[in-house]
């Protein structure tokens, strides 16, 4: 028998018809790229959406069709967002911090027939034009008095025209029809970045979307309210902005966009002249923040929470964040292919009751799924490993905000029997269900058959006050297989020895897991994702031996 209540398809137009409808004067506030702040609220980006919506209809768009951004987060972005996704269309979000042949490839294999995009990025637009066949216009995110002069780097016959964004919503009606369709239409496409063979497309569905906003509004999860005022660091390029641009309209909250400007100072004022209260970004920009706060002097005056996930939370910044500001930090991890919340260090009732001191181990970890979220953890044989804390294995997750498939079948089958897609993660989990990520499955290092977790070393090494970065890699050793190796880029002005870092982790990890060197270098390269790019540091230390290896080799 089934139940006789209404279907409603989820479906994320109805996010932003609700936002205009019940929270229609909410502020959304914009650092510009051309300058100033500009402010908008939820009925106008609304009207100015749905005004979108019928010029991409006027331009061709069909359903299904695949509609490029490339852009900073603002207001203007969030409107082509809900007007790309209220018709039907693909949201193909471009990340800007790929090499320009990647973006190039990636554009053509998703077929993207528009691009939007912001003033900043118009070069790398012209450069990819000739390479992507299927781009026919370009939409520059300004008004016409900014609109610049513009020629693709070579021959795209295929290119009708740069449009103007300002024109296109003032030329348009807002009276657009938004959903309809099935809920399991696809709404989203963002590519993985790749750092092993090509980038594959995660291809979110408006129920996935949909749910994935339900799940992270939990308490226990982002806990987001309309009294919040919310400023997303993290990009809506780079797994959706952990699903801000849908769950600050969904609850009312004010949304506070810091356009082309992520450094300490600016996001600071931001902060402090909207009154922000809740924000989520990658460690390094928090790291930014808090170094700019302590050589001003400056305070965080509203502030009251941040999430921060994508890489390991080192501790002092969780500390710095509790003891020097009184904020929050809710660690929490994720990845494009879980939409992309997954997990996150939330205090349960019984270690809520606990010193704070006693409750960093846990706060460290990256924590526990939310309903709708299974994890498991196997050996490489795939069989079940328990969850003692210490038992190292693949992290696998399910549910309905998990990619079952990449686009156009890239990579084939990635779900094993169970329906668990394999994370790429190796992680533990302990008795009370917090999840710890120990590294990327290509990243670990196996000594004597044996793993040691690189970030758990490298984040402990970077609470070191002369550090300003580390990071561990496995080196050749003829009796273990592989060694840590300690990277550490110091902070300017500097001086230090592998010895001071080398007691600093002493009683902190295992005795086996000490690098058996530290090396001082001028630069730890990030990929385009804010992540360590582990990859590019082994093949520049390609070519270094242990020093013990090389005494007993000569
Ligand atoms: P990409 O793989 O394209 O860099 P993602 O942002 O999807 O992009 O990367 C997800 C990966 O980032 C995870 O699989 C994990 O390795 C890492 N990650 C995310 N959050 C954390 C965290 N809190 N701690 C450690 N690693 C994390």
């Amino acid at each position: 028998m089934r139940g006789l209540m209404q279907h409603g398809a989820l479906t994320v137009d109805k996010i932003l018809d609700h936002a205009a409808r019940w929270h229609g004067g909410r502020e959304v506030v914009t650092r510009s790229i051309e300058g100033p702040i500009v402010r908008t609220t939820y009925g106008q980006v609304h009207d100015r959406a749905k005004r979108l919506s019928n010029a991409l209809l006027g331009l061709g768009v069909a359903p299904g069709d695949r509609v490029a951004t490339l852009a900073w987060n603002s207001g203007r972005h969030m409107e082509a967002w809900y007007g790309i996704m209220g018709l039907g269309a693909v949201c193909h979000t471009l990340n800007p911090r790929l090499f320009p042949e990647q973006i190039a490839w990636i554009a053509a294999d998703a077929g993207d027939r528009v691009l939007f995009v912001d003033l900043t990025f118009l070069p790398i637009v012209a450069a990819i034009l000739p390479r992507v066949p299927s781009l026919e216009y370009v939409v520059v995110m300004t008004d016409p008095d900014h609109m610049p002069a513009f020629a693709p780097a070579g021959d795209a016959p295929h290119f009708k025209g740069l449009l103007c964004f300002e024109t296109l919503v003032e030329e348009h009606s807002a009276d657009a029809s938004w959903g309809g369709f099935d809920e399991e239409t696809a709404c989203g496409l963002c590519y993985t970045s790749g750092t092993t063979g090509d980038p594959k497309g995660v291809l979110y569905s408006h129920r996935s979307n949909f749910l994935h906003t339900l799940i992270t509004l939990q308490p226990d999860v982002m806990g987001l309210s309309q009294r919040d005022v919310i400023l997303p660091v993290v990009p809506m390029f780079h797994a959706n902005a952990w699903g801000v641009a849908f769950s600050a309209p969904a609850t009312g909250a004010k949304m506070v966009m810091p356009g082309a400007k992520m450094d300490g100072a600016s996001i600071h004022e931001l902060l402090e002249t909207e009154g922000v209260t809740f924000s989520a970004a990658v460690p390094t920009v928090w790291q930014m923040l808090l170094q700019h706060l302590q050589a001003t002097n400056g305070q965080l005056t509203t502030l009251k929470k941040v999430v921060i996930g994508g890489a390991a939370c080192p501790e002092m910044i969780i500390r710095a964040f509790h003891d020097d500001y009184g904020v929050e930090v809710v660690h929490a991890w994720g990845m494009t292919e879980t939409s992309p919340v997954g997990t996150l260090s939330t205090m349960t009732e019984e270690l809520a009751q606990l010193p704070y001191d006693q409750q960093m181990p846990y706060r460290l970890k990256q924590g526990r799924p939310p309903l709708g979220v299974e994890l498991k953890l196997t050996d490489d044989e795939g069989a079940r490993l328990p969850s003692d804390g210490t038992s190292f294995g693949h992290l696998k997750i399910r549910g309905s905000i998990i990619a079952r498939a990449y686009f156009k079948g890239a990579g084939g089958e990635i779900l094993d029997d169970e329906g668990f897609f394999d994370t790429g993660d190796v992680a533990t989990i302990d008795a009370r269900g917090f999840m710890q990520i120990t590294d990327r499955a290509k990243d670990v290092i196996k000594s004597g058959g044996e793993w040691i977790s690189t970030i758990e070393i490298e984040t402990i090494a970077v609470c070191h006050p002369k550090a300003a970065m580390t990071a561990v890699i496995g080196v050749a050793h003829p009796k273990w297989d592989e060694r840590p190796l300690l990277l550490v880029k110091l902070k300017p002005g500097e001086t230090a020895s592998p010895a001071e870092f080398l007691d600093f982790l002493a009683g902190k990890i295992a005795k086996w897991w000490t690098p058996d060197d530290v090396v001082f270098v001028d630069d730890i390269p990030l990929g385009a994702t804010g992540k360590i790019d582990k990859k590019l540091i082994r093949q520049r230390m390609k070519d270094y031996v242990l020093p013990a290896v090389a005494a007993t080799a000569s």
